[in-house]
């Protein structure tokens, strides 16, 4: 892969916002509308979460918080805070990001026992 040294402030590679509750269709996968009533996955139909039809709800669909941000520590472990809203998750992660990038992380110890447990 190629790297440019004039992109300090790439984001890293695993680190991103994550939509628990929608994940897109699989090629070639049967989703059904949730009004005919099918086993299967469904599409989501909450015009406040997206285009109707374009996203398919996952089991935690309107349970806890939406957004999942991830990063990656100094360390090299995985780390993820939930949010309700999109917005909120990107900039944890765009603040953590700088923090880890300038040297002014803080390890948040106080926050493991909230990791998600899947
Ligand atoms: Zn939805």
């Amino acid at each position: 892969m190629l790297r440019t040294m004039s992109a300090p402030t790439k984001r890293n590679d695993r680190a991103g916002e994550e939509d628990r509750w929608h994940r897109p269709a699989r090629r070639g996968e049967q989703v059904n509308w949730p009004a005919a009533n099918m086993p299967g996955p469904v599409w989501c139909t909450d015009p406040k979460h997206g285009k109707s039809g374009a996203l398919v709800c996952t089991v935690r669909h309107g349970q806890g918080k939406r957004w999942l941000a991830r990063w990656v520590d100094h360390d090299g472990q995985e780390r993820r805070t939930a949010f309700d809203r999109r917005a909120d998750a990107k900039r944890h992660i765009d603040g953590i990001t700088t923090a880890l990038i300038t040297g002014t992380y803080a390890d948040p110890h106080l926050r493991c026992d909230l990791r998600d447990r899947g």
